[in-house]
């Protein structure tokens, strides 16, 4: 059996660009466990969770944006959009009282998939400054 884990380490082992593993998420041919859809986004359960609840939530299309770094104005209606549905999202998995959510913007952020996505996490507390 093919496991969202295994998909992911044999991408990680052949170089393979990461960041069209997004849109193979959207079109199914990768695995993972969606927990929230609609036309705009999806948001589905991160493979390496760092939190109860992880989240990762995209917009289907990708229209350049790779990172928030590299956002355009014609992007601030998915933004809105996104930022709606991480709320969504934190109801669905029962933390709306106590959620926080992260973009990881370019290298030194440490984003790993250029497709832009925001994590949801919580389920537990938080610390802060994060690392
Ligand atoms: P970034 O480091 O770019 O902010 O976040 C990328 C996230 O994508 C990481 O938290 C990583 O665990 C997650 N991820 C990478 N590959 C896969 C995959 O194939 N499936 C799922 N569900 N998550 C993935």
């Amino acid at each position: 059996m093919v496991t969202d884990s295994l998909v992911y380490m044999g991408q990680q082992a052949r170089g393979h660009c990461l960041w069209s593993l997004f849109d193979k998420i959207i079109s199914r041919e990768i695995p993972s466990t969606v927990v929230y859809e609609d036309d705009k986004v999806l948001a589905f359960r991160d493979i390496n969770p760092q939190a109860p609840v992880h989240v990762l939530l995209i917009p289907k299309v990708r229209d350049g944006l790779t990172e928030l770094g590299k956002a355009e104005l014609k992007h601030e209606d998915i933004f809105g959009h996104l930022l709606y549905a991480a709320k969504i999202v934190a109801e669905k998995e029962g933390i709306v009282d106590g959620f926080r959510v992260v973009i990881n913007s370019g290298v030194s952020a440490c984003q790993s998939v250029y497709h832009l996505h925001l994590h949801v996490l919580g389920g537990r507390q938080m610390k802060w400054p994060p690392g």
